[in-house]
């Protein structure tokens, strides 16, 4: 989608810190790191939000979740604990208007988010 940050992330116009890349998905290190570990897990079809996934598309999540995990191991929080986020409109503190998962540890974090 023209003028999406997040999808010209994904076609390469705008350079990003890629920590994994396949035909369905990109992840890359957020450049505004909340945690010693942040990382942006996205699909690289456009999707506005979370609320834009019906049926069809549940794989590409499943996907999404599967390649959280893979990450977690390869960036060394799987055994101390990380977070798992999608931010969703305005209430839910969602900044960039394309779907992603926030890959978040490093760090222990507090509980009811702020
Ligand atoms: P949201 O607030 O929408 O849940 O998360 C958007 C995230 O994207 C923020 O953590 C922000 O730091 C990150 N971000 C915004 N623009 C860029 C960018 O150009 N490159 C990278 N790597 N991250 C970005
Ligand atoms: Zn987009």
């Amino acid at each position: 989608m023209a003028d999406c940050i997040f999808c010209m992330i994904a076609n390469g116009e705008i350079p990003s810190k890629v920590a994994y890349e396949d035909d369905q998905v990109l992840a890359f290190h957020d450049i505004d790191p909340k945690a010693p570990v942040h990382v942006l897990i996205i699909p690289k079809k456009h999707f506005s939000s979370i609320l834009e996934i019906n049926e069809g598309e549940s794989g590409t999540l499943a996907h999404m979740f599967l390649v959280a995990n893979r990450l977690a191991h390869e960036l060394g929080v799987a055994e101390s604990g990380f977070r798992l986020v999608v931010n969703t409109g305005k209430d839910g503190g969602q900044t960039v208007p394309h779907l992603h998962l926030h890959l978040t540890g490093g760090r222990a974090f507090g509980w009811p988010a702020g």
